[in-house]
């Protein structure tokens, strides 16, 4: 999360006043280092993964799962081991499998309950690299495993089941939550999820375990006063968005230009990933209506007071701000002439004095708006330390602000003290999966796609607004099968200018300097509406193309590998993860939202009530440990769980 630092944090009334000072402090930081940083070329075409768990404490005896908030003790015994950061060089110890990789590095998350896991060291570009990403993750969740206690595991279920409901820790104590969201907005954390209405739910569904009753503090009142829906899991808290677990890939571009390109071409992707990823239809306990995380994290901290809601006249705030801090994004970055001004998100909300000073310094506006909008939000958490004097050289400020904006696409610069790490580009929409085969196959499917992106110059720009819409649609049960996104219709069209200039050094003929009418090509008809550029459709046609329309994500990267070189072997694997994509998306294969709700369905004890009892909830989790432990090589066993038993 970028967020855990050192040092004394100001309370609350300190802090607003401080926040401008920060502010202005990040973007001279990063004036700094984009002055630096903005000529690096040649980088090479790096990415990593991030790979987050849940600390699940199985009781046997009492036929309990539990969260464990051992996540200090489990860091701190990884820290230890030895044996671990021996590895990468041990040629006939215990981790033979993994003789030359790196160990992988072990990350705090916010819950106490979380891990994160990164391999050792980022993925190179080659192909051989793609093949040692699933015995990675594995490896990361064997060494996990061997640092925690015996009835211990790492899980990869985006939340726990029954997360909020009594008896949900094996401590009894909840996570400090360090965030100042609540102070700003000035009312406590209001999630409300649609419940999923089973034969035997009641109606109106009012949630049970919601206490109307207390009278301990002054947000008690909340409940009492409607902030509890009818027919809704209604949840009061920030763990119960930041404790989700997701999949987040980052890619490192040649250049600036590169990763400004990558950063737009991803973003359409973020929505249909986001539906075909699916894992989480269980909220505290019930089946809820939604298939998908992702708004109730921007629910949990969204740190907007009812000025910038609309919900009171503009007075004390700067203005209204449509979306959360964590949310899809509002802003397209690439100079690229195939972006149209109408693709642009029309409500846009930047901070005009922070873009005129970044104009001012020689930043395009383009550039200059987005950070402009990211720094329309105030920081989270400032330490006094830190406000002594300004250092150019480091990125502290900077990286308050853009860590805290968590966008389904992330734009990051180079870090300021490093120089051998480039402009890079973070995919962050996906929810985790059960098994590492699937995290794998989703990795090394969005690595695909951003090759075949650069490697045929693909358009997939829709309006911003449309990105919104379809973040919305892919929370809809089951959206993957039964819902419809918005999507680019031809990926090759409308060829940038430039591009003709591009071929003109391949031959002698099409020299630019001897351009004439014969060398240059037929001036493009004029452009139709915007419209007229994209339609509705399912997720299956995205992925698999539909005839007379798009190609597909999936025959895209086919073409892709067909035009480079690799070998059998490797084919033959890539082709096992992609074929899940492919299964995912035309409903061969099931999501892992759609995997847990029939477990629930099916399990002897449910009164198909919508209620996920402490017993489903110790199966289930069972179940997900023993496909984990379990699974072979390339996905065997794991692939089987997931199939959907219609065939
Ligand atoms: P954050 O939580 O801020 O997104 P992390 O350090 O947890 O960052 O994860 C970043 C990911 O990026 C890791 O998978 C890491 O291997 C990868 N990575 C590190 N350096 C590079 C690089 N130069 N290019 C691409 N990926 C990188
Ligand atoms: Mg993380
Ligand atoms: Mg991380
Ligand atoms: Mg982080
Ligand atoms: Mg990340
Ligand atoms: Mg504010």
């Amino acid at each position: 999360m970028g967020l855990l630092a050192l040092g004394t944090a100001l309370e609350w009334p300190e802090a607003k006043k401080k926040a401008h000072q920060v502010r202005q402090w990040g973007i001279e930081q990063l004036l700094a280092n984009w002055r630096r940083a903005k000529g690096k070329e040649r980088d090479a075409l790096l990415w990593g993964d991030e790979v987050e768990y849940l600390v699940v404490a199985l009781d046997d005896q009492a036929k309990k799962a539990r969260l464990s908030l051992a996540q200090a003790d489990i860091l701190e015994s990884l820290a230890r081991d030895e044996a671990l950061w021996k590895a990468g060089s041990d040629t006939n110890g215990e981790h033979g499998d993994h003789v030359g990789e790196k160990p992988p590095h072990f990350h705090p998350e916010f819950g106490r309950f979380m891990l994160e896991a990164t391999p050792g060291e980022p993925w190179g570009i080659g192909f051989k690299d793609l093949l040692k990403v699933e015995s990675n993750m594995k490896w990361r969740r064997e060494v996990a495993k061997a640092h925690m206690a015996p009835n211990e595991s790492p899980i990869t279920l985006t939340t726990f089941p029954r997360l909020g409901t009594k008896d949900d820790y094996i401590q009894p104590y909840y996570p400090h939550l360090v965030l100042h969201c609540a102070h700003n907005s000035g009312r406590k954390v209001e999630l409300n999820v649609p419940v999923f209405k089973d034969q035997n739910t009641p109606s109106p569904f009012k949630d049970p375990t919601v206490n109307y009753d207390l009278h301990q503090w002054p947000e008690d009142a909340d409940v009492r006063n409607g902030a509890a829906k009818d027919d809704h899991v209604y949840m009061d808290a920030m763990a119960f968005g930041m404790g989700s677990c997701c999949l987040q890939i980052t890619f490192q571009a040649k250049n600036m230009t590169e990763g400004r390109k990558l950063y737009d071409q991803l973003s359409p992707l973020g929505p249909i990933l986001l539906a075909l990823t699916a894992a989480t239809p269980i909220y505290k306990g019930f089946l809820v209506d939604t298939d998908v995380r992702w708004n109730q994290i921007g629910a949990a901290v969204d740190d907007r007071t009812p000025e910038e809601l609309g919900e009171a006249p503009l007075k004390n705030d700067r203005w209204r701000i449509p979306k959360s801090r964590y949310a899809s994004n509002s802003t397209y970055i690439s100079q690229d002439p195939r972006l149209r001004k109408e693709y642009l998100d029309p409500d846009l909300v930047v901070d005009e004095d922070i873009k005129n000073r970044l104009i001012e310094e020689g930043m395009d506006a383009m550039l200059a708006t987005h950070f402009a909008h990211l720094f329309i939000r105030d920081p989270l958490v400032i330490f006094s330390e830190d406000l002594k004097e300004l250092d150019l050289n480091k990125g502290d400020h900077f990286e308050n602000l853009q860590s805290t904006n968590w966008q389904h696409i992330r734009f990051k610069p180079p870090p300021s003290d490093k120089d051998d790490i480039g402009w890079r580009v973070e995919f962050r929409s996906m929810e985790i999966q059960i098994t590492d085969f699937e995290n794998a196959a989703f990795s090394i499917f969005i690595v695909l796609i951003t090759r075949a992106i650069l490697s045929f110059d693909l358009n997939l720009y829709i309006p911003i607004a449309r990105t919104t819409e379809n973040m919305q649609t892919a929370h809809t049960r089951n959206a993957v099968l039964d819902s419809k996104f918005y999507f680019r219709k031809d990926p090759f069209g409308r060829r940038a200018p430039r591009h003709a200039t591009q071929h003109s050094t391949h031959g002698s003929t099409f020299s630019s300097a001897t351009s004439s009418a014969v060398n240059t090509p037929p001036p493009s008809p004029p452009l139709g509406p915007v419209e007229t550029e994209y339609e509705l459709m399912t997720i299956a046609e995205i992925v698999n193309g539909c005839p007379d329309g798009f190609p597909g994500l999936i025959p895209l990267v086919e073409s892709y590998l067909n035009s480079v070189n690799v070998d059998v072997e490797t084919r033959c694997f890539l082709a096992s993860y992609l074929d899940l994509i492919r299964k995912r998306a035309d409903g061969t294969l099931w999501t892992g939202a759609k995997w847990i709700r029939e477990f629930v369905a099916k399990h002897p004890s449910y009164k198909h009530d919508s209620v996920v009892s402490e017993e489903i909830t110790y199966d289930l989790v069972k179940a997900v440990e023993e496909v984990t432990a379990k699974e072979g090589k390339n996905g065997s066993i794991g692939w089987e769980l997931l199939r959907g038993r219609k065939n």
